[in-house]
């Protein structure tokens, strides 16, 4: 295992950092430990909280120029990371002590009951590349207001990001143990998981991770949340403009260079406007040039890296080979940086292992529908339940489509999004438990009912 900070772009190594060893792994797992057994007020932390955001915003430029350095993304998107991981900071320092109250159970017939709401001990987290800052929050938010303590092994792609992280909540006034960093082996993650201080892990990241973790946290009886991939339909109707849902299609599909677990992948278009959409789809992924990152004009970044860039062709070949058409893409444009041309797929029948298969870049796939009800068949057809978007001129309709789309999330006439104040999260393969909102809070707390017979 090798944390390696490699800028897409250029390929250059930028700086490498030591695993941590087991001395450091359980240095840390004790100093997070007896931090939780102090760990301040719910005010206290939640000015953490406050300052961390507040320091996020202050450092902008330099964590922002860090994201796109080691993982690709376009400056002006990482700059709005850094934002909105900022404002899901504050949205839980503003909110704790409400959402952490005391709960009276009105309904008890026994005596006065009520719940609090309280803090279970160390958590670990295991995030992902795509968001190096927006994903630990997610979970650093809920989890220190709520008094939790965290160790975090981040990716491997990203360790100077883990590293500005674990400093910002430093400057923040986190007391010693309260969020660490850890350059670990999966080894170590599975002896930490299986460690009794331990109490719950939460993970963001592949179906190949999900299975692992979900199970040693299963057989350590330790509480998980899995936040896996998605493969979400985009779902237009009939009485919707196709050119402006053309528009959002490509805004969902093209936003992290694809790489985005909520983003939409699976275009799914009525016949009645499925050429016109097509065509305007085409004309406008065809618009995004691959570029420096960096540059302010640079409408394509590269990939996250040269192997997940391999992957992707290989899976792309696959597809081909069981019968998809390419209809436009493909490539890999000639010069500097793991790009992938804006490509879509179509023709791609369920014996296909691209119907099943999320397509982590700039890949859209494309499947015609006779009408409303072949529409919302192809989208449930899936393994994955992550989220979805359905465009529609008719607001009836659309609450009645969004009620049959199988997945945590559903977007109406509007490409998937997040904010801190809705709840984020999936069914099926996309993994279980929220993040984000007051549901985000409750996924690592103990609700203790007392009752007053
Ligand atoms: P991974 O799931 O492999 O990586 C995500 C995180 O999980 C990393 O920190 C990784 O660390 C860790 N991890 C993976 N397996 C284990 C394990 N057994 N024990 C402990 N930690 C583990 O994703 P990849 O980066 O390989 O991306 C592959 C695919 O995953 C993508 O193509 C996409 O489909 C999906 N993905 C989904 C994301 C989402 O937002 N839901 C985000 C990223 C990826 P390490 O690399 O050290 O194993």
């Amino acid at each position: 295992m090798s944390y390696d900070s490699v800028n897409p772009y250029t390929g250059e190594l930028m700086k490498h950092f030591d695993e941590h060893s087991d001395e450091a792994m359980e240095d840390a797992l004790s100093r997070a430990d007896a931090c939780f057994r102090s760990f301040g007020t719910v005010e206290a932390r939640a000015e953490v909280l406050r300052k961390a955001a507040a320091l996020m915003r202050e450092r902008r430029e330099d964590l922002a120029r860090m994201i796109t350095l080691e993982m690709g993304k376009l400056i002006r998107e990482s700059r709005d990371e850094v934002e909105l991981s900022a404002s899901i900071l504050d949205y839980y320092a503003e909110k704790a002590p409400k959402l952490l109250a005391r709960r009276p159970l009105e309904e008890s017939t026994v005596g006065e009951a009520w719940l609090e709401l309280e803090p279970i001990g160390v958590l670990i987290g295991v995030e992902p590349w795509n968001y190096p800052f927006y994903q630990l929050v997610r979970f650093v938010g809920p989890n220190i207001a709520a008094g939790n303590t965290i160790l975090m092994k981040h990716a491997p792609g990203v360790p100077q990001c883990a590293v500005a992280f674990e400093k910002v909540m430093q400057d923040a006034g986190a007391p010693d143990g309260a969020y660490i960093n850890l350059f670990l082996s999966n080894d170590q993650v599975s002896r930490l998981i299986a460690d009794p201080r331990i109490q719950g892990v939460a993970l963001t990241g592949s179906e190949r991770a999900g299975e692992s973790l979900a199970a040693q946290a299963g057989k350590a009886l330790k509480k998980s949340t899995m936040e896996l991939g998605g493969n979400d339909a985009f779902i237009v109707m009939e009485d919707f403009d196709p050119r402006l849902a053309a528009r959002m299609a490509a805004q969902g599909r093209m936003g992290n260079c694809g790489q985005v677990c909520v983003g939409s992948k699976r275009f799914i278009v009525v016949d009645k406007i499925a050429d016109e959409f097509l065509a305007e789809l085409m004309r406008l992924m065809a618009q995004y040039i691959p570029g420096n990152p960096m540059d302010e004009s640079t409408t394509l970044g590269p990939l996250s890296s040269s192997l997940a860039l391999d992957r992707l062709v290989e899976q792309l070949d696959i597809a081909l080979r069981h019968g998809a058409t390419l209809l436009m893409g493909g490539s890999r444009p000639a010069g500097p940086g793991a790009f992938l041309s804006p490509t879509i797929l179509t023709d791609i029948d369920r014996s296909n292992p691209a119907y099943s298969q999320e397509f982590f870049g700039p890949v859209a796939m494309f499947f015609r529908a006779k009408d409303e009800d072949e529409a919302m068949k192809i989208a449930n057809d899936s393994p994955f339940g992550l989220g979805g978007a359905i465009c529609t001129s008719d607001p009836r309709r659309a609450r009645r489509l969004a009620s049959r789309l199988q997945s945590g999330m559903v977007f109406i006439n509007y490409p998937a999004l997040t904010a801190p104040e809705l709840p984020f999260g999936g069914i099926k393969r996309s993994g279980y438990g929220r993040e984000l909102s007051g549901l985000g809070i409750e996924e690592f707390v103990n609700k203790k009912m007392v009752c007053m017979v």
